[in-house]
């Protein structure tokens, strides 16, 4: 196994060199101790910093720490989990092979050509005689696709017989996506139990600080146009008046405060329900926020609401999750930050002509 290899392990011929080596999953996931704590801080690494973190010596437990990041990966199976750990792997990548491009010629580890080539992209993605390069619109469409910035949108370029220019950095950018594409292809894989019944401690770490996570960075934004589905559900029938079940109640009321919004906040969209009681609605925010109680409740997860017949029409997205807050997550980081700010302006032009 080859430094080539180590420093980009969703390669070819890196899945191959770890074949040829007869390298058996099961072994290296019971007895190869560095390989697993590689593989735990590439994914916690890739949560909490959107890094993988820093490279071991060893070319051989950075190559096989990949398989296993990816079996962990798939063993949480959460969606935000799987795509800042792709982000993370290609964010590593980019740094990488932007540094060998850059090399004196000769000194690389890989060029531009051979990425084009891993990815299937010499036919669709050409360089022109004058600088630069020129892409068949589908393969921009498919690698630009979830690029921010209104300089990616193809109406903003100039296409001419169904080709796309692209600069160099341009060019970069988009074999970074092809990175993450090919990182994030096949997750969440079918795991073995005998390979999956091996990594219980890391798994339980990594869900602890995919837990911490959701507390700690306090999703302190309210878009109700990006709310599950479910959630969406119960705040319309909230607002027009329907009665709720105390479990559909206790379910909105958890995802509202987890999500930021204060006691007041809360009881102020209860208000418009006639079954309203104030006093009884403050007191169970404030308990199930924590402000009367020991514990600050979390919302419920998918499985609890589906078992309490809460969660109404399910959309593409949940079939990625397990939890209402993982999907508004997942929209939140999806989200245009511009967009964002639009909705935040639209929030407090409203709050403030409800004040005048
Ligand atoms: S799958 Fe989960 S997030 Fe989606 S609607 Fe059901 S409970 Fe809500």
């Amino acid at each position: 196994m080859e430094t080539r290899h180590a420093r980009y392990p969703f390669a070819r011929d890196a899945r191959r060199a770890v074949q040829e080596a007869g390298v058996d999953l099961v072994e290296v996931v019971r007895e190869e101790d560095a390989v697993v704590e590689r593989a735990t801080q590439r994914v916690q690494n890739a949560l909490t910093e959107r890094d993988i973190g820093e490279r071991v010596a060893s070319d051989r437990i950075e190559l096989l720490s990949y398989p296993v990041a990816r079996v962990l990966v798939s063993l949480v199976d959460e969606n935000v989990c799987t795509r800042y750990y792709a982000q993370a792997e290609a964010n590593r990548a980019e740094e990488r092979f932007r540094a060998d491009f850059a090399a004196e010629a000769g000194r690389g580890v890989v060029t531009r050509t051979d990425l084009l080539r891993e990815f299937d992209l010499a036919d669709t993605v050409r360089a022109l005689r004058e600088g630069g390069f020129e892409a068949d619109v589908a393969t921009y469409l498919r690698l630009a696709t979830s690029l921010r910035g209104d300089e990616w949108r193809l109406v903003n370029r100039p296409l001419d017989a169904g080709v796309v220019p692209v600069s160099e950095p341009e060019l970069d950018t988009l074999l970074r996506e092809a990175v993450q594409e090919r990182v994030e292809d096949g997750l969440p894989l079918g795991v073995p139990d005998a390979i999956g019944d091996a990594l219980d401690d890391p798994l339980a770490a990594i869900r602890e600080t995919l837990a911490d996570l959701d507390l700690t960075r306090e999703i302190d934004t309210v878009v109700p146009d990006l709310f599950p589905p479910c959630m969406q559900h119960l705040l319309d029938a909230v607002q027009r008046g329907d009665h709720l079940p105390h479990h559909s109640r206790f379910a909105l009321t958890a995802f509202l405060g987890n999500i930021g919004l204060s006691t007041d906040e809360i009881v102020e969209l209860y208000e418009v329900n006639p079954g309203f009681g104030e006093e009884m609605t403050r007191y169970q925010t404030d308990h199930i926020q924590g402000e009367s109680s020991p514990t600050e409740y979390t919302a419920p997860s998918c499985a609890t609401m589906q078992a309490y017949g809460d969660c109404v029409n399910p959309d593409a997205l949940c079939e990625h999750i397990s939890h209402p807050l993982s999907y508004y997550e997942a929209k939140l980081d999806d989200a245009e930050d511009d967009d964002l700010e639009d909705w935040r302006e639209e929030r407090d032009t409203d709050e403030e002509s409800a004040d005048a």
